[in-house]
């Protein structure tokens, strides 16, 4: 960080934060802030695609060297004519170096976004490969970039800075590589943040081993980890080895009121009593549900039975 940039921010260069997230990383992070293990990787700043790899659940490269290519291809292009392409001809490229407290740490963020200052405010710009066809684009594209921008967002918030909440999109219009803009409203993507930032414990743990803390802290695996975080392979092979219900989603653990195993699941709703994991009101519906099964099962088997019979009746 220069002298200047660092000044700009508050900070001088002792103050240097540490470590240093990409976006994309906090993102995640607030993704699944029920999880001890990614919260402790990322606070100490390990790097998860080694852990990974060092616990034998290698994340697959994501794009390809073409798309890459393209990508930074069209970054430069955004770049060269920021102020034009995103309408702010009277304004100005900003530069400033950001930094966001998480989990009791300062942290410094990638440069990965561009900002554009005009009349004071500053606006957050993404420039993404993916094309905006006849003025639309993929919802989940947008969604993820948008989860993406609201972090430079909050970070400028909380470093004092005037900032726009409807950031700017930037992508290739109708597949050609003209750069169109678009703006995005991340109000709502920027309170969760914030909120799931500020529940985040105190970082612990001093990351030196960190294939031992990965192994040994408390995991949440979700299905929607596998987009968002490099253990996935990891985390979703021992919940699955542990029987947990984390691995058949959110919604199906949240319905299940807090039986963490597919084990005790079975027992309540076979024996119908709570045993303490889960309340009777759980163990009762399971237990109903249970009784739906076995019923539903026989009547198949009935009806398998009798057209079997009328089969035998009828080929005599
Ligand atoms: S993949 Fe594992 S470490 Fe990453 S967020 Fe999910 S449960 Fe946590």
């Amino acid at each position: 960080m220069s002298e200047g940039v660092a000044t700009l921010c508050g900070m001088t260069t002792e103050q240097e934060p540490a470590l240093t997230y990409s976006a994309r990383t906090l993102a995640a992070l607030t993704a699944n802030p029920g999880c001890a293990r990614r919260a402790l990787l990322d606070t100490t700043g390990a790097d998860k695609a080694e852990v990974a790899g060092q616990l034998g659940f290698p994340m697959p490269s994501g794009q390809s060297r073409f798309a890459i290519t393209r990508g930074n291809a069209f970054e430069a292009q955004v770049k060269a004519d920021l102020l034009a392409i995103t309408g702010h001809e009277e304004g100005r490229v900003a530069e400033v170096a950001l930094r966001l407290e998480v989990a009791g740490q300062v942290v410094g963020l990638e440069p990965d976004a561009l900002l554009v200052e005009d009349d004071d405010l500053l606006f957050v710009v993404l420039a993404k490969s993916f094309p905006i066809i006849d003025g639309r684009a993929s919802p989940e594209k947008v969604s993820a970039a948008a989860r993406q921008a609201a972090v430079y967002v909050l970070a400028l918030q909380r470093m004092g800075r005037a900032v726009s909440e409807e950031v700017i999109l930037v992508c290739p219009e109708n597949f050609s590589n003209k750069p169109v803009a678009a703006k995005v409203d991340v109000r709502r993507q920027l309170s969760v943040l914030a909120r799931q930032l500020d529940r985040l414990p105190p970082a612990e743990g001093d990351g030196a081993d960190p294939v031992a803390a990965a192994k040994a802290a408390q995991a949440r695996y979700a299905p929607e980890c596998l987009a968002a975080c490099e253990l996935a392979f990891f985390c979703r092979d021992e919940a699955r080895r542990e029987g947990a219900t984390d691995a058949m989603g959110r919604s199906v653990r949240d319905e299940l009121g807090g039986v963490s195993s597919v084990g005790e699941v079975l027992r309540q709703a076979m024996s119908g009593t709570g045993g303490g994991v889960a309340d009777d009101e759980t163990a009762e519906l399971l237990s109903r549900a249970w009784r739906l099964r076995q019923a539903a099962l026989a009547s198949t088997a009935g009806t398998a039975n009798t057209a079997g019979m009328a089969g035998v009746a009828g080929g005599v």
